[in-house]
């Protein structure tokens, strides 16, 4: 079984990541939990690239870097732990590359995710968590706040806000595969909630 957690910083997916192997592996399965970018250590010197350098970056390079990273993992990690039988909870996967790169940096929604199913073989989790965290209240304090809104402050405004949309677009039109939660809510509620779907998935 491959999940995913998916939404933006701050989240709380690596939270819910570590709660849920917690309750897997208290119920006997064995889990393999990870990340991108940099699951692997080839992808630990890509995260730094794409870290490092934000926005120095040409997109279209730094789509094909993350593009990298998954090929490198998915072959090395996450195929080889599905094919023992591991259930596998990944910290972002495709539908990231889909929203940051494809939406954010607006390359193209439909251009990103073939890109990535092509460096992935076509692999498609089983069940993904959206943790959707609305970033324009955080703004908004802001602005209450008198804070100066610059220029830099409000694009990046605007690409949360279209990182934020494309998720939620992505989770509308896979509803199989997607769980979308309001990331506000209390962390045991969240966890729960994740836990119900994921059962359901492993008595499937
Ligand atoms: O979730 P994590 O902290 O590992 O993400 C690292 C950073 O990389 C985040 O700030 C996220 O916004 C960014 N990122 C990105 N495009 C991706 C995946 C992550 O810009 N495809
Ligand atoms: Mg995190």
């Amino acid at each position: 079984l491959f999940i995913t957690l998916e939404g933006g910083d701050g989240a709380g997916k690596t939270t819910q990541a570590a709660l849920l192997e917690a309750w897997l592996t208290d119920a006997g399965r064995t889990v393999v939990r990870t990340r991108e970018p940099g699951g692997t250590d080839v992808g630990v010197l890509v995260r730094d690239i794409v870290l490092h350098h934000r926005g120095e970056i040409a997109p279209r390079a730094e789509a094909l870097l993350y593009a990298a990273d998954r090929a490198h993992h998915v072959e090395t990690v996450v195929r080889p732990a599905l094919e023992r039988g591991d259930v596998v909870i990944q910290d972002r996967y495709l539908d990231s590359s889909v929203a940051y790169q494809g939406a954010g940096r607006v390359l193209g929604s439909a251009e990103v995710r073939d890109l990535s199913l092509w460096a992935t073989g076509g692999l498609l989790p089983d069940v993904t968590v959206l943790l959707d965290v609305d970033q324009s209240v955080a703004r908004g304090r802001l602005d209450a706040d008198d804070k100066p809104f610059d220029r830099l402050e409000s694009e990046q405004s605007a690409f949360h806000e279209r990182v934020r949309s494309e998720f939620l677009a992505l989770a509308a039109a896979e509803p199989d595969r997607f769980l979308v939660l309001d990331a506000a809510r209390p962390i045991d509620d969240l966890a729960a909630a994740v836990r119900d779907r994921v059962s359901g998935a492993l008595d499937a």
